[in-house]
């Protein structure tokens, strides 16, 4: 279900106060570029913003219920079009396509919207096309880039968007948000709000997907020393998909080095991570780590790349 109304984002008054101030006061913007870091709900906000400018019953308080609400909840609206990387790019058959989109009058709304995802991972070639639809739109189009990364963007396409910040949420927010939304306990929220670095998609991701879970069977596995525990670890793991993957790696190395931290300099070590520390030189076993997430990443055999990732990392403890 997304969030319907402004109002219900999460700690980003700056971003929400521009957006509800420019549908309020009918000075909407041919272009918004939404930037921050990963997962602080930008994509979130620019489906509220969405229902706000596209419901039939009320602008102000969207309903949820009229037609235009429910294709924006399915993302099936035929004024909304959602452009993201194919291959690593946005290529310019994506935008001569959109532009075609764009000639058009709405077919239902009042607007035509365009829905840029990874806008940094537009090519040079389509960027260029994409500059005289920003330069000359007709009335009734909006674009939304979203970027994480704007610095990445051609200038020209940040210099035409009104830009939106985002900022990385206060842990304490993150905190709350999850004890709320899944019921943890509070060294569990905590520990998670602590080691996402302000993105609650992150923060969400370790949450639904089980990963603190993993990261706890993987270590005890480790110090077990039983090349059998340590398989079925190496085996369900490698049933997981390449980001679920990634995100398991990520707190591997958040481990290892707030094992590190606790040990050499007191450092507060997150609640419910695994009772065992990591007790081996910290550069080695990140750089390990990465070798065997790049190894993976050019399809080499999961189950042994993770099983010699066991053998690496608790070998030197
Ligand atoms: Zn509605």
């Amino acid at each position: 279900m997304k969030i319907k109304n402004l109002r219900e984002i999460l700690k980003q008054e700056s971003a929400v106060n521009l957006l509800k101030l420019s549908f309020q006061k009918k000075r909407l913007s041919h272009a918004y570029l939404f930037t921050g870091p990963r997962g602080v709900g930008k994509e979130t906000t620019a489906w509220a913003f969405l229902f706000h400018l596209f419901c039939e019953r009320d602008k102000e308080y969207p309903c949820g219920e009229c037609k235009a609400c429910r294709k924006i909840e399915k993302e099936i609206h035929p004024d909304v079009r959602i452009l993201y990387p194919e291959k690593r790019e946005i290529t310019i058959g994506q935008i001569r396509d959109t532009i075609h989109f764009l000639r058009y009058r709405p077919l239902e709304a009042e607007y035509k919207i365009i829905f840029i995802k990874e806008a940094d991972k537009i090519n040079l070639e389509a960027g260029n096309a994409l500059l005289k639809s920003l330069e000359e739109p007709p009335p009734y189009v909006i674009f939304i880039l979203i970027s994480e990364n704007f610095s990445k963007l051609l200038p020209t396409i940040v210099s035409r968007s009104q830009i939106v910040r985002f900022r990385s949420l206060p842990k304490e927010v993150i905190k709350e948000f999850l004890k709320k939304r899944f019921l943890f306990e509070d060294n569990i929220a905590e520990t998670l709000a602590d080691i996402s670095f302000g993105s609650i998609g992150k923060a969400v991701t370790i949450a639904e997907k089980g990963i603190l879970e993993e990261l706890n069977s993987f270590v005890k596995a480790g110090f077990s020393g039983s090349p059998l525990k340590k398989f079925k670890v190496a085996e369900r793991l490698s049933s997981f998909l390449p980001e679920v993957l990634d995100e398991f790696f990520y707190l591997l190395n958040i481990w290892v080095l707030r094992s590190y931290l606790k040990q050499k300099a007191n450092y507060p070590y997150p609640k419910a991570f695994p009772e065992e520390l990591f007790k081996g030189d910290p550069y080695s076993a990140i750089k390990t780590i990465y070798e065997v997430k790049n190894a993976l990443d050019s399809y080499a055999n999961p189950e042994l790349s993770l099983y010699f990732l066991f053998n690496r990392l608790f070998s030197t403890t």
